[in-house]
């Protein structure tokens, strides 16, 4: 039997969507249809203190402006989180997960703590806790997140695999053919599968839902690299198939910033009021 190959645009319903998301959402979409690849549409909204009913609305209306469709129903992660749940066991029945107490303020008074893509990349504090004193802590209720030891997951994934782990990503190669790179998510730091108000982490839902919708094709930003090898770590630990990456580039104004509304870049919404067409938006984004 052969896998029809899928891919996906999976925001975060936390604002409206800009050129910048209209290009990524237009990659994939113009990739499925060039492959007859299945198309979904995932709202990513574990987190509930950002994620808005109404920018889900206004999202999915400039997406369907644009022209896409996509299989329905949509899945919301939001509906899933008991299957999170199951992934985040089966790391900690490996011995990968450990509570980390620290409050953000501490992590950020670490001298060791450099700034990465993803923040300030937690120094390891509580990686190290002797059981009584977690067991102390917890007893006391204080908050915690749950950590991934990073150092060990690549440990153990390489074990499981029996073999160093790579990842596939297209145009990587050194003809800009597809290649496969190394997997190292170390430098990042062991990274929060959990947070202390009980929010999944994005790169655990991410990963889990990859491999439930059939992805075999992950599409996005080149922001999302860094976190790709974690991905796969974890794909590995969790048993799951492989898909193959491509990272596009960024959408940059005229300044070379990121398109994003802090910035005062016009959404989909505003551009769409103000009477551009969806080919606007495509010349606009370099896609026409
Ligand atoms: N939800 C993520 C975002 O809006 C994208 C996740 C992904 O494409 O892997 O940035």
């Amino acid at each position: 039997m052969t896998i029809r190959l899928a891919t996906r645009f999976a925001p975060s319903p936390n604002g409206h969507l800009h050129p910048g998301h209209a290009f990524s959402a237009l990659t994939a979409w113009d990739w499925a249809c060039a492959h007859d690849a299945r198309f979904i549409l995932r709202i990513e909204d574990t987190d509930r203190t950002r994620s808005r009913h109404e920018f889900e609305t206004s999202q999915i209306e400039d997406l369907r402006w644009l022209g896409l469709d996509w299989e329905k129903p949509v899945r919301r992660q939001s509906d899933h989180l008991p299957d999170y749940e199951k992934g985040l066991d089966r790391l900690r029945d490996l011995g990968l997960v450990y509570p980390c107490f620290c409050t953000r303020k501490d992590i950020s008074a670490s001298a060791l703590a450099p700034h990465g893509p993803d923040g300030v990349i937690y120094p390891g504090t509580c990686r190290g806790l002797p059981k009584d004193v977690r067991d102390t802590k917890q007893a006391e209720g204080v908050a915690f997140a749950l950590r991934l030891d990073v150092a060990r997951a690549v440990e153990v994934a390489e074990r499981l695999s029996g073999n160093r782990l790579t990842f596939t990503e297209e145009g990587a190669g050194p003809d800009g053919e597809t290649g496969r790179l190394p997997v190292d998510p170390r430098p990042m730091g062991d990274a929060v599968l959990a947070r202390k108000d009980g929010v999944i982490a994005y790169h655990l839902a991410v990963v889990m839902d990859d491999a439930a919708q059939g992805i075999t094709h992950v599409i996005r930003g080149q922001d999302l690299f860094f976190a790709t090898p974690l991905h796969r770590v974890l794909q590995v630990l969790l048993d799951l198939p492989e898909p193959r990456y491509r990272h596009h580039g960024l959408i940059l104004d005229e300044t070379g910033e990121r398109m994003a509304k802090r910035r005062g870049s016009k959404s989909l919404a505003d551009l769409r009021a103000e009477g551009k067409t969806p080919d606007d938006i495509r010349r606009m984004v370099g896609l026409a």
